[in-house]
């Protein structure tokens, strides 16, 4: 079992696609964990996005990933980490396979509508990031022994 951290990025909250989107992790069998809605400051998304500190689109990147709010969650399940990827699909919506989320709901790589975990180094420090001590827990769901 892997736990990934989603962020539903701000152009998924203001197009309200919480919802459909939320629905296609679980459809697929994945539990939600962990889930708020959150204003980032500037200086989570300096630190999240510091691998891209110095392109020229850096500087959109911060004014919409701060311009208003995004979900941020945990999700569980077998693999998560590779299925919720590719459940993602590529970082561009145009390269995008079509039934992934950024193909169905992105038309361009500027806002492509969700940020996934790319694997288990990255998950376990984006999980601290995002989520305090206290807000952490485990919870059983019914689901859990009909889909691992
Ligand atoms: P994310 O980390 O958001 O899940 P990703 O892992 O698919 O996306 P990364 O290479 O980590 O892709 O890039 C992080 C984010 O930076 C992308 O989601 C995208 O919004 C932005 N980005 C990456 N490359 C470009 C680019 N060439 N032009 C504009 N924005 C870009
Ligand atoms: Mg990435």
């Amino acid at each position: 079992m892997q736990t990934t951290l989603v962020l539903l990025k701000p152009d998924t909250v203001q197009r309200g696609l919480i919802g459909a989107i939320i629905s296609r992790f679980e459809n697929k069998g994945l539990k939600i964990s962990w889930m708020k809605l959150v204003q980032l400051p500037k200086s989570i998304v300096e630190e999240h996005y510091d691998f891209l500190a110095d392109k020229p689109f850096f500087p959109g990147i911060l004014a919409y990933m701060t311009g208003s709010p995004v979900v941020a969650m945990a999700i569980t399940g077998k693999d998560s980490i590779k299925t919720v990827r590719m459940l993602t699909g590529a970082t561009n919506p145009t390269e995008a396979l079509p039934g992934s989320i950024r193909w169905d709901f992105a038309l361009s790589i500027d806002a492509n509508i969700i940020h996934a975990s790319d694997s288990e180094e990255t998950a376990a420090k984006e999980l601290k990031r995002f989520f305090s001590e206290w807000e952490i827990y485990s919870y059983e769901k019914i689901s859990d022994k009909v889909v691992a």
